[in-house]
């Protein structure tokens, strides 16, 4: 980055990212990861095969595999699409976790047998990120949850665990859908009547 004169306003946001040991997930973590592998597996996707497992904080889950070929075909949002429909009527929608797992055609998801080392740099972990898109759908359907946790499958079976908003730090806030809420407004900051 360039040098700033004093008069530019620079913005540093902290992105949290964890490597964490497969055992050392909590059960509820465990078995996402696992359902995202599963529906990894049976992708039939040409150019990038992907599982994706989204739990509610209600306990529901949903994990699917990316069906469509092109840009819509996403498995992270297929899952939240399956997802919400699952909450009862009443309950507030709140993506709790999304598990993803993804490679190429012909490549395992976990395919080298050397764990990564606490000294390992995030650069050099092979991991599969959601794109932006599908970060920006997650983002417009998550307003009613301060953030929700992603779980990557990383190359050594061991998980990268972070979340939507260090993914995601400065997403377009115009954009909100709203979600069938029992009362609450989508955007708790901001009201119609400007309070
Ligand atoms: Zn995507």
């Amino acid at each position: 980055m360039r040098e700033s004169p004093r008069n530019v306003k620079r913005f540093e946001k902290l992105s949290t990212y964890e490597l964490v040991n497969f055992d050392d997930l909590d059960p509820e973590e465990q078995t996402a990861v696992l359902a995202a592998r599963q529906q990894q597996r049976l992708s039939t996707e040409e150019t990038y095969k992907v599982g994706a497992c989204a739990i509610s904080e209600d306990g529901k889950m949903a994990a699917v595999w990316n069906r469509v070929p092109g840009p819509d075909g996403h498995a992270e949002q297929f899952a939240l699409r399956e997802l919400y429909p699952q909450i009862p009527r009443g309950v507030e929608k709140k993506l709790k976790l999304l598990a993803i797992a993804g490679a190429r055609p012909g490549e395992e998801v976990v395919r080298k047998s050397t764990p990564y080392d606490a000294n390992v740099a995030l650069e050099q972990i092979e991991w599969m990120r959601p794109c932006a898109k599908c970060l920006e759908y997650l983002h417009d359907r998550t307003a009613n949850v301060e953030d929700v946790e992603i779980l990557s499958l990383a190359a050594t079976g061991q998980v990268i665990r972070t979340s939507l908003r260090s993914l995601l730090p400065t997403p377009h806030t115009s954009k909100s859908v709203r979600l069938e809420y029992s009362g609450q407004s989508a955007n708790p900051g901001i009201d119609k009547n400007g309070k």
